[in-house]
C-alpha cells in the first residue's frame, strides 16, 4: 500500500465493502503493530507547520525602525568626518541591541510555539477490537474512527455509520449552511467535495450527530492538505495591548524628538558645533524613546503565558493573558467545572414502586440494587452511548459521564450493555445532544420492538401515558432541589410507521422511573469563589441541568442564596420582546438553569452592554459563538469538543474552575509587570532629558557625551526591564476589585510616579554635575562621575519599580534573583569598562574608587527614600 495507489481513488464513489478491502483492514480495526507500520510509511498526520520565522529574519528585523536609521546615519557621518572610533563604537551598540533583540524575540516565539503544541486533537479509533484515543496525529489510513458532536475532523474519512451528523465544511466549500453526511452508499465520481455526503473531511467540523468511518488520506494528501498552502499564510495580529503601546511609543518619541530639536537649536545658538549637536541629538533620541517597549511588552506576556502554562492555563492569544486581569464576570459551566463530573446513580424512584437507594461509590460495580429496577437498567444501557466492561487492569469506562453512571448502575445489577445488545438488538439510535436534552434507541424485545429514552424529566414526562406528568414533575423537582441531577426513563412500542424525528410528539410512553445522580462538588471549588468574591469578579454558574439541582449547588458553592437568583432558558426566552427586563434580570441572576446552548451567547452579550468583562467557559460546539463573543473564552482542555478548543482564548487542561481564577491571578501579574516596566522605561527616558535641559538652560557644558548616553542605555536599560518581566508578583492581586479595562496605563498613578521619579533623577544628577564642576573637577572627571551616577540610578530604580504600591522593603530580593543578578553584573561591566583599553577611551570613562562609588551611592539611594514616601503618602 502507498500514497499514489491511496491517493488515485475516488473514496466516495466505492462501496463501503471495497473501503474496507482497500484499506486492508477489518472491523476489529488495525492491529497495533499494522497501525505503527503504516505510521512508519505514511508519516505523521499533519500539515506542514507554518514557517517560523528564522533567527535570522528575526535579527535582521531589528534593524527595521527610524532610530536604528538615525544611528546607522550617525555612524556614517563619524566615518565621513574621520572619527572611526565613535563609528565602530555606534555599530557595536547596534549589534548588542539587535542582538539582545533578537533573543527575546526568539524566546517569545519559541514559547508561543511550544504552547501551541500543548493543544493537541485527540480522536478516539479501533485498533486491534479496542475503542483507543490517540493523538490524531498518530491516524494512518485504514483507521476506523469515532467521531462526535464537536470534533474537528483530524483526516479524510470514508463513512461506514452515521447518525444524525451534519458538518460544517465552510473552509473548504465556502458554504457556510452545515451539510447533511450520511448516504453512505457509493456517489457518483464526478460529484463536488460539497456534495460527497459519505466522507468527511479534514479541517472541517462535525457540528451535529454522530459517525464511524475508516480513514482514507491523512496529511498533505487530505482535500485540505491540497489547499494547505493558502491556510498557512495566516499570521497572527499583535496582541492589543502591543499595539497600544506600539501608539504609546510613537508617541513619546514625538514628544522626545521635539524636546531634543529644542534642546538642539539651543545649544547651536549657543555656539556649540553642529556636528556636536547632531550626534547629541541622536544620542539622546535613542536614549529616551523607549523604543523596546512593544518587544518588551511581548515578552512580558509571553513569560506570564508560561506560568499560566505551569497552572493549567493554555493561552491560544496573547491579548487573553491581560485581558484575563481585567475580567469582572466568570460565567461558569457547572458540569466538570465546577463538579468533578463523576456520576454516581445514587436514588430510583420507580413509576410502580417506593423510592430506592442504590449503593456503591464511583466507577466500581459493587453495590446493591433493588431487582425491582431490573427493567429501568435494562432501559438506560440500551439509550446509551458508553462503556464500562472489565479489562485486565480493572474496570475501564469510556463516554460521557451521565451514561457511564447508567451503566455502572446496570452493573450493579448484573447486567451490562454489550450481552444487553446480543439479546436485544439495536434498530435505531438518537443520540444525545445538549439542545434535545434526550437519547433514545429502538431495539428488538422478543416479538416487538421497544424505544427507550433518557432524558431531562420535563421532556420526557409529557410522553407518558401511565403517570400524571405533573406527578413525575413534582418529584423531580424534589429530588433536584437536594442536588440530585435528575434524569427520567421512559419505554414505549415502536412500529413501522414510527420515526424518530417525530418521538417527542407521542403520548403513549410508558414511564419507567427517575434516577437522582449525585456529581460531587469540586473541593477547590468553595476556595476559589471565595478568592473571586476577594477580587471583586463575580461567579455565574450556566448550566443545562435543572433549576432546582443548579440552585442547590450554587448554594452549596456560595454563588447563589435563593430561588430568585435563578433564571432558566425559558424564562429568558419570554423576556425576549423586552430587552430592558432581559438585560436586568440577566444583570441580576446568579445561575443560569435549563439554559440552550445558544443563550449562552446573549447572557454574555448581555452581561458586556452592562460594562462587564467576560470570561465564559464552554465545551460543546453551540458554544462556540458564546466563547468568540466574551472578552476570554475559556474551553475546557479534557471533556471539551475540538470546536470550543478552537474558537477559545484560553484552554483549562484539568477542567477546573479553581484554574480560571489562577489565570486570573496570572493575568492581574502580566499587567502589573507590563506597567512596571513601563514605568521603568518612561522615567529613565525623562531623567535624561530633564539634566540636558537643566546643563543648557543654566549654561554649563554638555553633562554626557552622545557615546556615553548610548552605553547607558545599553548597559542598564537594555536588560533590566526583562528582569521587571520575571516579577512573580506581589502576594495581593486578588486583594483588590479587576481594574476598569477601559482605563489607560498612563493613568494619574503612573504619570506621578514618571515625573517624580523622572524630576528627582535629573536634578540630583544636574546638581551633582554642577557642584562636580564648581568644586576643581575637569570636565572629562566630572562627566565619567556622572555617569556612574546615572548608572547608579537606574540600578536604584529597578527595585522602586518593583512595586507600584509595596515598600521596597516588603519585595524579598530572592523573589526575583535574576533581577538582582542584573543589576550587579551592570555595575561590574560599568566599572570593568574603564579598564579596557579602546572602550575606556571612547567612553571617556575613569577608574572608579571605592570612596567615589560610596559617595555617589546615597545620591542614588536617595531616590528610593523619595520613592517610599511617595507610595506612603499614597497608601
Ligand atoms: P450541563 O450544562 O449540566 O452539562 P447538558 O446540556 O449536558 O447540561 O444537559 C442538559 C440536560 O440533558 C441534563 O440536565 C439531563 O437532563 C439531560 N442529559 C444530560 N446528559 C444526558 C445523556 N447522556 N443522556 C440523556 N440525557 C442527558
Ligand atoms: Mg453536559
Amino acid at each position: 500500500m502507498e500514497f499514489d495507489r491511496l491517493s488515485h481513488i475516488l473514496w466516495h464513489g466505492v462501496t463501503r465493502q471495497e473501503v474496507w478491502s482497500l484499506l486492508n483492514t477489518s472491523q476489529q480495526g488495525l492491529s497495533g503493530e499494522e497501525a505503527l507500520k503504516r505510521q512508519d510509511l505514511f508519516g505523521p498526520n499533519e500539515l506542514p507547520k507554518a514557517q517560523r520565522k528564522s533567527v535570522l529574519t528575526v535579527y535582521f528585523h531589528q534593524f527595521i525602525s527610524p532610530l536604528i536609521y538615525l544611528l546607522c546615519a550617525a555612524a556614517l557621518v563619524s566615518i565621513l568626518i574621520g572619527e572611526v572610533t565613535d563609528a565602530l563604537f555606534i555599530f557595536a551598540v547596534l549589534q548588542i541591541n539587535a542582538i539582545i533583540g533578537t533573543i527575546q524575540e526568539w524566546k517569545a516565539q519559541k514559547s508561543a510555539e511550544s504552547l501551541n503544541a500543548m493543544v493537541k486533537n485527540r480522536v478516539v479509533v479501533l485498533r486491534d477490537g479496542k475503542r483507543i484515543e490517540i493523538d490524531s496525529a498518530q491516524l494512518v489510513p485504514g483507521d476506523y474512527a469515532f467521531l462526535e458532536s464537536g470534533a474537528l475532523i483530524p483526516a479524510d474519512i470514508r463513512l461506514i455509520q452515521s447518525l444524525e451528523a451534519r458538518a460544517d465544511e465552510s473552509l473548504l466549500t465556502g458554504e457556510s449552511v452545515t451539510v447533511n453526511k450520511g448516504a453512505l452508499e457509493a456517489i457518483g465520481e464526478e460529484s463536488a467535495i460539497g456534495d460527497r455526503h459519505n466522507m468527511l473531511h479534514a479541517g472541517t467540523t462535525l457540528s451535529q450527530g454522530r459517525c464511524e468511518g475508516i480513514v482514507t488520506q491523512i496529511g498533505l494528501h487530505t482535500e485540505l492538505g491540497r489547499i494547505a498552502q493558502a491556510l498557512q499564510t495566516t499570521e497572527n495580529a499583535a496582541p492589543p495591548l502591543v499595539q497600544r503601546l506600539d501608539k504609546f511609543t510613537r508617541s513619546i518619541g514625538f514628544l522626545v524628538v521635539l524636546a531634543v530639536v529644542i534642546l538642539g537649536a539651543t545649544m547651536v545658538w549657543q555656539g556649540v558645533s553642529v556636528k556636536e549637536v547632531f550626534f547629541l541629538a541622536v544620542a539622546l533620541s535613542v536614549s529616551a524613546i523607549p523604543e523596546g517597549l512593544p518587544v518588551a511588552i511581548t515578552v512580558a506576556l509571553s513569560i506570564s503565558s508560561f506560568h499560566m502554562s505551569k497552572r493549567n492555563v493554555i493561552v491560544r492569544a496573547l491579548p487573553a493573558v491581560e485581558g484575563l486581569g481585567a475580567c469582572t464576570v466568570i460565567a461558569s459551566d457547572k458540569t466538570g467545572t465546577l463538579t468533578v463530573n463523576e456520576l454516581t446513580v445514587r436514588r430510583l424512584w420507580l413509576a410502580e414502586g417506593p423510592e430506592l437507594e442504590v449503593s456503591g461509590e464511583g466507577y466500581s460495580p459493587k453495590g446493591e440494587v433493588d431487582f425491582k429496577a431490573a427493567r429501568l437498567a435494562v432501559a438506560a444501557s440500551l439509550c446509551n452511548e458508553a462503556t464500562f466492561r472489565l479489562e485486565k487492569e480493572g474496570y475501564h469506562h469510556f463516554g460521557d459521564a451521565v451514561d457511564v453512571a447508567f451503566l455502572v448502575m446496570a452493573a450493579k445489577a448484573g447486567l451490562d450493555r454489550e450481552s444487553l445488545l446480543e439479546r436485544h438488538p439495536e434498530h435505531g439510535f438518537l443520540p444525545f445532544e445538549s439542545e434535545r436534552k434526550f437519547s433514545a434507541s429502538i431495539n428488538h424485545f422478543d416479538d416487538e420492538a421497544l424505544v427507550s429514552l433518557k432524558g431531562a424529566a420535563e421532556v420526557i414526562a409529557p410522553l407518558c401515558s401511565n403517570i400524571k406528568s405533573e406527578d413525575i414533575l413534582k418529584r423531580a423537582e424534589e429530588m433536584a432541589s437536594q442536588g440530585y441531577r435528575v434524569l427520567a426513563l421512559a419505554q414505549g412500542s415502536w412500529s413501522e410507521d414510527h420515526e424518530l424525528d417525530a418521538l417527542s410528539g407521542r403520548k403513549d410512553l410508558t414511564f419507567l422511573g427517575l434516577a437522582g445522580l449525585i456529581d460531587p462538588l469540586r473541593p477547590e471549588a468553595f476556595d476559589a469563589i471565595k478568592k473571586c468574591a476577594c477580587a471583586g469578579v463575580g461567579v455565574r454558574m450556566v448550566t443545562g441541568d435543572h433549576p432546582a439541582t443548579a440552585l442547590a449547588l450554587a448554594k452549596e458553592l456560595g454563588i447563589a442564596h435563593e430561588k430568585s437568583d435563578v433564571v432558566t432558558g425559558a424564562e429568558l426566552k419570554d423576556l425576549q420582546d423586552d430587552p430592558i427586563n432581559l438585560a436586568e434580570t440577566i444583570h441580576s441572576a446568579r445561575v443560569f438553569a435549563r439554559v440552550e446552548p445558544v443563550q449562552k451567547l446573549n447572557i454574555v452579550q448581555s452581561l458586556q452592554e452592562n460594562n462587564h468583562f467576560v470570561a465564559v467557559t464552554g465545551d460543546g460546539v453551540n458554544d462556540a459563538p458564546a466563547l468568540r463573543s466574551a472578552n476570554i473564552g475559556v474551553a475546557m482542555g479534557k471533556e471539551g469538543t475540538d470546536v470550543a478548543r478552537g474558537a477559545a482564548d484560553l484552554i483549562i487542561t484539568d477542567d477546573n474552575f479553581a484554574s480560571i481564577v489562577n489565570g486570573v491571578e496570572e493575568g492581574r501579574i502580566a499587567y502589573a509587570n507590563v506597567r512596571k516596566v513601563i514605568y521603568l522605561l518612561v522615567s529613565t527616558g525623562a531623567s535624561e532629558i530633564v539634566l540636558f535641559f537643566l546643563c543648557l538652560i543654566s549654561g554649563m557644558p554638555l553633562p554626557l557625551f552622545a557615546v556615553q548616553l548610548l552605553w547607558l542605555n545599553l548597559v542598564t536599560n537594555g536588560v533590566q526591564h526583562v528582569g521587571l518581566s520575571l516579577e512573580k508578583g506581589e502576594g495581593d492581586e486578588l486583594h483588590d476589585p479587576p481594574r476598569n479595562p477601559k482605563m489607560p496605563i498612563f493613568n494619574r498613578r503612573m504619570i506621578e510616579e514618571v515625573v517624580i521619579s523622572g524630576l528627582f533623577i535629573g536634578i540630583v544628577a544636574y546638581l551633582f554635575f554642577q557642584y562636580a564642576l564648581a568644586n576643581g573637577f575637569d570636565e572629562a572627571s566630572a562627566r565619567s562621575s556622572l555617569l556612574l551616577l546615572m548608572v547608579l540610578f537606574e540600578n536604584t530604580h529597578v527595585f522602586n519599580c518593583r512595586s507600584e504600591r509595596k515598600s521596597l522593603f516588603k519585595m524579598p530580593l530572592l523573589r526575583n534573583p535574576i533581577l538582582v543578578m542584573m543589576v550587579i553584573l551592570t555595575q561590574a561591566i560599568h566599572i570593568g569598562a574603564a579598564y579596557v583599553p579602546g572602550l575606556n577611551t571612547t567612553l571617556n570613562i575613569q577608574p572608579v574608587s571605592l570612596d567615589q562609588w560610596l559617595t555617589l551611592l546615597p545620591l542614588a539611594l536617595g531616590l528610593i527614600v523619595v520613592m517610599e514616601i511617595y507610595k506612603w503618602l499614597r497608601r
